[in-house]
């Protein structure tokens, strides 16, 4: 047996023991008690350097991991943003003393982060946003209004980003934070939406003073730490659901077909055909990009091709789910795996980290070449614009 195989078995063995028979969304008690777990029997930052806590080990032991960890569904979903966005973010652009401050406790699940990003007036076009940061003396003093924001009432820290310069066009004057969401400052409030749980929050920041050294990238260059989170984020999302069960999936559909004698239905066996080669092809795509990503290529944009077909599949897998299940589809409860509050999560996959028509912008410029999108408002200074966040402003 290689060392290879060995690693891969081990972590099968581990698994086996840890996490089988866990709930996909247990307590936080409990995936804080996992993860910790996790990371002591050094499956947490596989790949992510040892000065900062990570295993310091290659994409080869990273996939081991991956392929031993078929089938099981970690509970791991409140620590997601932290190690998919926030971790790497921090690996890339931040400091030195913040790399050493916040990895470690991310992987070990001892905090929590989250992306602080949307705004009630600032979704799509993030870069119009209206939270100010301003420097006071020996501190930035953030002030503003977050919406969408996952897990932020679990979470310990975000990363924020905020306008500290209003007098220059609205991609120049941005910069990113990161804050303490148990500042006295900081309320969060839960969202529920319609699956019945609230999976996202709006969050008010009353002037919370950040010191200089939370400054995440360069003051002003907050749209470039931005692009490095989005960027994370679509490739995590797509990968992440590459490894996840999906209840809706072509396995699970067509065993539910079987049960109730539809699989000789032409119109039936069309859909479902239809949903296992759109699988496929994510599968493929994902397998791709990550054995890339695994080899030091980035993905860059090709990341919102993967988003884009997870939305996709997942609305169509929810449409063939409807036609096959009928009523049932909308039984909570045991029913069938999970399915009711999967279909009515489906939708938000075509909005959480971008959605599709942004998607589909940022694919045809930046990986067919299409010309880009007229856009009015790139070279004017941020306080002087008569559109979008700006145009309430204007009208008071
Ligand atoms: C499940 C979920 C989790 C989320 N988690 C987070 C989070 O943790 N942190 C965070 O910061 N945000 C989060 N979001 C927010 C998400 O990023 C935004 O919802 C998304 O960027 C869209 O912004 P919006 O809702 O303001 O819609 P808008 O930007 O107002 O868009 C409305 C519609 O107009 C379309 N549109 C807008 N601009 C264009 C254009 N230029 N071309 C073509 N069509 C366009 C959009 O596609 C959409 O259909 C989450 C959202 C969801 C659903």
């Amino acid at each position: 047996m290689t060392d290879l195989e060995e690693y891969r078995r081990r972590a099968r063995a581990w698994l086996d023991e840890h996490a089988r028979g866990l709930p996909r969304e247990p307590d936080l008690a409990t995936a804080k008690t996992f993860m910790a777990k996790l990371y002591d029997a050094g499956y947490s930052g596989i790949t992510w350097p040892v000065e900062y806590g990570g295993q310091g080990l290659s994409a080869a032991e990273e996939r081991a991991f991956q392929e031993a960890a078929r089938g099981v569904t970690l509970p791991i979903g409140v620590f997601g943003i932290g190690l998919g966005m926030c971790g790497p973010t921090l690996l890339s652009i931040g400091t030195e003393e913040q790399k050493r401050r916040y990895i470690r406790p991310l992987l070990r699940g001892e905090e929590i982060w989250c992306q602080m990003f949307s705004e009630p007036g600032a979704g799509s076009d993030v870069a119009s946003l209206q939270t100010r940061a301003v420097l006071d003396g020996d501190a930035w003093v953030v002030s503003g209004q977050k919406v969408w924001t996952s897990v932020a009432r679990q979470a310990d820290f975000g990363l924020v980003i905020a306008r500290t310069d209003p007098d220059v066009p609205k991609h120049s004057g941005i910069t990113m934070f990161v804050i303490d969401l148990h500042d006295p400052g900081v309320t969060v409030r839960p969202l529920r939406d319609m699956t019945g749980e609230a999976h996202f929050n709006e969050i008010f920041i009353d002037d919370v003073r950040i010191a200089p050294d939370q400054v995440v990238g360069e003051v002003n260059g907050g749209w470039s730490a931005a692009v490095t989170t989005l960027l994370h984020e679509r490739v995590s999302i797509g990968m992440g659901a590459a490894r996840t069960e999906r209840p809706a999936s072509y396995a699970n559909l067509a065993a539910a077909a079987r049960k109730r004698g539809l699989l000789d239905d032409a119109a039936v066996r069309d859909q479902l055909v239809d949903l296992y080669l759109r699988e496929r092809a994510f599968d493929l795509f994902n397998a791709r990009l990550s054995q890339e990503v695994k080899a030091g290529i980035q993905p860059g944009a090709r990341g919102s091709v993967a988003k884009l077909l997870l939305a996709e599949l997942t609305l169509y897998g929810a449409d063939v789910a409807g036609e096959i299940l009928g009523p049932d589809a909308v039984a909570y409860g045991d029913g069938e795996g999970g399915i009711a509050s999967a279909l009515s999560f489906a939708p938000g996959m075509a909005l959480g980290g971008g959605t599709n028509e942004i998607m589909r912008n940022i694919i045809g410029d930046r990986v067919l070449g299409l010309p880009r999108e007229p856009q009015v408002d790139r070279t004017v200074p941020f306080r002087e614009l008569k559109v979008g966040t700006q145009a309430k402003e204007a009208g008071k």
